[in-house]
């Protein structure tokens, strides 16, 4: 017999926790989630804290699921593909997708956040704010809780505790003092730093509405993601030491000179460009990965807590929303068995993150340098050619994670794969239209096994 639903504590009310307390609450868990930070929707945001978020098939697929994805329509702003912009302000545009039904969606941070904490207390969870997470025992199952406010604290007696708490997670804190606990943590030496674009004079947007813009510099670039009042929020990646540096940006005068120079185009439309520089702080972005993800089935890890990666791919949030469908797809095949269903998640899930871990660190550099190479965007078109005559066997590797639910460790194999074919067709050939396609179906029908897509 399934064991009945009982309480559940998160730890967490970012883009994690609140999702997965509706999910639990549809499903007769009662959920109550303690936060560190204030109530966003009555407390005005800090600065630097709305960078915007691209929102892709898995993540669509779990908010479809909760009943939430028709509320989120009305602030996703569809973005069709990537338009580059040239140091001579010149504009390249490239699809994301084999139509315009592969787009990835612009949705602003913190208004995707509010709209999943009221859909969670719509549901009947409990979300305590100010409420930090202070510490957990193992081996009684009680946290300790923090006031940010007044400092107080309350031991708190829980039955099962999720840490979606974020990347420097506390309760993988905790979990890390276990003898045999494995981390890792690899922090890039870039760090990013969001900026906006404002509208303009009737709220209309200055650049292309439907693209994902990008100043690609080789060794840095500056991206910017529409917004729907009409402004753009840009996020400037750069070293964190070097010439070229967030340590060699010192004063305002040196920021607007470095933009003038490798940013032309874009800083004409930032007039508040140095106070925004300076008023942001300078973000970091680290690789996690770790194990187990869990205790005895009392205690269990789920989003950037236990899988942080870095933002190229633009799945972070993408993959916590997965975990979010895994793990309640396991719940109501095992029933409240924490152990089992813990241990089926991390079995399920960890070669997967770990793999979409690797395949966002290898997005860097092509997202920096690569996309402004003309080999790599004829390598771009013909892959959409074969895509298009081969929608079972041939699907681009950025498809694959971003448009389809293809497990991502199967994503990173079958992208290695089909990167060597590319290499072998595109070598000799400067044009989409001499490509030898007699070789291409050989190489496709010889080494491709079918695909099961999932959207
Ligand atoms: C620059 C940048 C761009 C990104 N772009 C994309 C993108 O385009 N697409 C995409 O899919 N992903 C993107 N991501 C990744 C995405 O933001 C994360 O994967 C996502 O926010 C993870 O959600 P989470 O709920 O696990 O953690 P978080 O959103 O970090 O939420 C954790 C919550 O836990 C709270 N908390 C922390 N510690 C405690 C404690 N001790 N007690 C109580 N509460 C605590 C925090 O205040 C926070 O509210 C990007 C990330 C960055 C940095």
């Amino acid at each position: 017999m399934k064991p009945a639903p009982g309480k559940i504590t998160l730890i967490g009310a970012g883009l994690n926790g609140p999702l997965l307390a509706t999910l639990l609450m549809q499903r007769g868990f009662s959920v109550e989630i303690y936060e560190r930070r204030p109530d966003m929707r009555r407390v005005r945001m800090s600065a630097g804290r709305s960078i915007n978020l691209a929102l892709s098939t898995r993540g669509i697929h779990a908010l479809r699921q909760a009943g939430l994805w028709e509320r989120m329509r009305s602030i996703i702003i569809p973005m069709k593909g990537r338009m580059m912009h040239s140091i001579a302000g010149e504009l390249t545009f490239q699809p994301y997708g084999k139509n315009e039904t592969e787009v990835i969606n612009s949705i602003s941070r913190a208004e995707l956040n509010i709209a999943l904490m009221d859909a969670a207390e719509e549901h009947g969870a409990t979300i305590h704010f100010s409420q930090r997470c202070a510490g957990y025992d193992l081996r009684t199952g009680t946290i300790r809780i923090r006031h940010e406010e007044t400092g107080e604290e309350t031991i708190r007696e829980t039955e099962v505790v999720i840490g979606c708490d974020g990347s420097a997670s506390s309760i993988r804190g905790e979990m890390l003092k276990l003898s045999r606990f494995n981390f890792s943590q690899q922090h890039l030496d870039y760090g990013y730093k969001e900026l906006t674009i404002p509208a303009g004079s009737k709220g209309e947007h200055l650049l292309e509405t439907h693209a994902l813009h990008i100043w690609p510099r080789g060794n840095y670039m500056l991206i910017a993601l529409p917004n729907i009042d009409g402004t753009f929020a840009c996020i400037l990646f750069l070293p964190f030491e070097g010439a070229d540096s967030f340590a060699s940006l010192t004063t305002q005068a040196q920021v607007v000179q470095f933009f003038d120079s490798r940013f032309p185009d874009a800083v004409s439309l930032m007039p508040q460009l140095a106070e925004n520089y300076f008023a942001n702080p300078t973000g970091a972005m680290v690789t996690v990965k770790c194990s187990p993800w869990h205790v005895e089935g009392r205690v269990l890890l789920l989003g950037d807590a236990v899988h942080a990666i870095v933002p190229f791919f633009g799945q972070g949030l993408n993959c916590g929303f997965e975990d979010c469908t895994c793990l309640v797809e396991l719940l109501d095949r095992y029933g409240a068995d924490w152990l089992r269903v813990f241990t089926e998640f991390e079995n399920e899930r960890k070669v997967n993150t770990d793999a979409i871990a690797d395949m966002a660190i290898e997005n860097f550099t092509e997202m920096r340098d690569r996309v402004a190479d003309s080999r790599f965007l004829l390598r771009k078109k013909v892959e959409l050619a074969l895509e298009a005559k081969y929608p079972q066997l041939f699907v681009p590797k950025y498809a694959m994670v971003t448009f389809h639910r293809i497990p991502y460790s199967v994503a990173l194999a079958r992208g290695a794969f089909q990167d060597r074919m590319l290499e072998e067709l595109c070598e000799s050939i400067g044009r989409v239209e001499d490509l030898d396609w007699e070789k291409a179906d050989r190489l496709i029908r010889c080494d491709l096994a079918p695909l099961e897509l999932r959207q």
